[in-house]
């Protein structure tokens, strides 16, 4: 483990089982992740579903969490925390889950190998993203990427919803 800390931001996202429920129980588990504690979390927002269309709408948010954990590690202890909320592999691309973890950022480090790719791929056109980071760190700059301000800019939020709850 590293002896320094490491500021991450992991998206959050989930259509089945009480998905709210699945959101918020994820965040204590990244709390109680080894070396690892949840510093702030997005509101909950609403999403149409990217992929197969024939499956409930999502709930997302983003949460920054503060870990000794090296990115790797921390990837292998998200997909743990995925496991125990049920999270099934079928093979879909996209198709429904209980839980997603997707490592967003990893300090201003960049990674691309074949398990882990940071910044993720996905983030500078998702608005089920890229608006809850904004709440939770409107500063960030994105590496190789720029702004995340600029990047919200570029990025309409049709069909992203704040979820009353
Ligand atoms: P997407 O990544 O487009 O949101 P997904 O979340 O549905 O799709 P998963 O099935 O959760 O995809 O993950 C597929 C693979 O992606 C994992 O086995 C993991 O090794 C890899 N992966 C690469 N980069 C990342 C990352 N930054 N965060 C999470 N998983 C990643
Ligand atoms: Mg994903
Ligand atoms: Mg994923």
């Amino acid at each position: 483990m590293n002896s320094m800390l490491v500021r991450a931001y992991v998206a959050l996202g989930s259509n089945l089982q009480d998905p709210v429920k699945q959101i918020r129980r994820a965040v204590s588990a990244m709390d109680e992740l080894p070396g690892t504690c949840c510093v702030a979390a997005s509101s909950l927002y609403r999403s149409a579903p990217l992929g197969p269309q024939d499956q409930a709408e999502y709930v997302n948010a983003v949460a920054a969490i503060d870990t000794r954990l090296s990115a790797h590690d921390l990837l292998v202890e998200m997909q743990r925390v995925e496991t125990r909320h049920g999270r099934m592999r079928h093979g879909e691309r996209w198709g429904p889950r209980t839980l997603d973890l997707d490592l967003l950022l990893y300090g201003d480090e960049t990674h691309e190998d074949e398990k882990l790719t940071v910044p993720h791929p996905g983030l500078p056109e998702r608005n089920f993203v890229l608006y809850p980071l904004r709440e939770i760190a409107p500063w960030l700059h994105i590496p190789g990427l720029g702004s995340l301000e600029a990047l919200v800019g570029g990025c309409p939020d049709v069909g992203l919803q704040p979820l009353a709850v």
